[in-house]
């Protein structure tokens, strides 16, 4: 079995078929990466899933909203703000009551839904805390945080929360944003994993919010821990984590590596390594693997292996740290 390795940006995607590194293994994560249905589905036992309908290069083929628990649920990422989502939401509970809205970060695909869904239900809006910019807060990825998010509580890493049926365990994970949870469902020994660990393709990290540093504690942090599932924001379940973790982790080191060698050559901007480190990029996805290339060179910076060289009227240069 041929497949193109890694690099396959698509917005969102950094590099789609992470787990095709070895091509003699079965990609058991191929299902995963065929859309999940829009139509109410049921996944489990205390999980139901809705997908949004703002399929895009960043989003897949849209934002996944789960309904937790039975008769008084709660609502994990409610999505963008859309009339016919939440028509659809409000319908698949028909007869419950909507407790809580949990929400894993502040992306624009993920948080503005729950505005409405509160107003309409009454339920409390808990998970991530707001985002704060860094800078003017246009830079990278930062303009797509949802600005108007006004939770009615934070929750804090381990907090857990307690609902009819049903228990959530918060597991902060920033590193594709600085606001990330994830959220362990105790019962299901599941996990809803946000825009940190998807099947369907591997997370943007875009500096300033976006740090590979943490993206990759978040990554180890996973591995300590026992989920069996993971219910991402996009496309369909992780059914191996602790593989795909280890997967994943072995892309990003294999990038770190491909960046290090080209820099072995002499200094280089972003574009020159970009040009070389994704070669064959589709032009449109040159922008994310900049950005994805910055963040690793902001990482080998912190661990004195890369140095940045600021140009007079020029774009920065980087070389190896001597
Ligand atoms: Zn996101």
């Amino acid at each position: 079995m041929t497949r193109r390795r890694a690099a396959q940006g698509r917005g969102a995607a950094e590099g789609r078929g992470v787990m095709a590194s070895n091509d003699s293994e079965p990609d058991l994560f191929a299902a995963a990466r065929e859309p999940p249905p829009r139509a109410l589905t049921r996944l489990s036992p205390l999980v139901r899933r809705l997908v949004a309908p703002n399929a895009s290069p960043f989003t897949f083929n849209g934002t996944c909203t789960y309904i937790v628990g039975e008769g008084a649920v709660a609502v994990v990422d409610p999505g963008p703000e859309d009339d016919s989502h939440l028509s659809a939401l409000l319908a698949a509970v028909k007869g419950e009551k909507v407790e809580t809205i949990l929400i894993t970060h502040t992306h624009r695909d993920h948080s503005p839904g729950a505005k409405r869904l509160r107003a309409a239900t009454g339920a409390r809006v808990v998970g991530a805390a707001p985002f704060v910019a860094i800078g003017d807060g246009t830079a990278g990825l930062d303009s797509a945080h949802d600005r108007d998010y006004s939770p009615d509580a934070v929750l804090a890493d381990g907090e857990r929360l307690k609902g009819a049926g049903y228990s959530i365990e918060a597991v902060a994970t920033p590193g594709h944003c600085s606001n990330h949870l994830c959220f362990a469902l105790v019962e299901e020994t599941a996990l809803f994993s946000g825009d940190h660990v998807m099947a369907c393709s591997t997370s943007v990290v875009a500096p300033p919010d976006g740090s590979m540093r943490a993206y990759m504690a978040s990554l180890e942090k996973l591995r300590g821990r026992t989920e069996a599932i993971y219910w991402p924001g996009h496309g369909g379940p992780v059914v191996e984590p602790q593989r795909y973790l280890r997967a994943l982790i072995h892309h990003r080191r294999q990038r770190e590596a491909s960046i290090l060698a080209a820099l072995s050559d002499g200094s280089q901007t972003i574009p020159a390594l970009v040009a070389k480190v994704y070669a064959g990029i589709d032009p449109a996805l040159t922008r994310a693997a900049g950005l994805s290339t910055l963040a690793h060179l902001e990482d080998l910076g912190g661990r004195g292996l890369a140095v940045a060289e600021p140009q007079d009227g020029g774009q920065t240069r980087y070389r190896l740290e001597r």
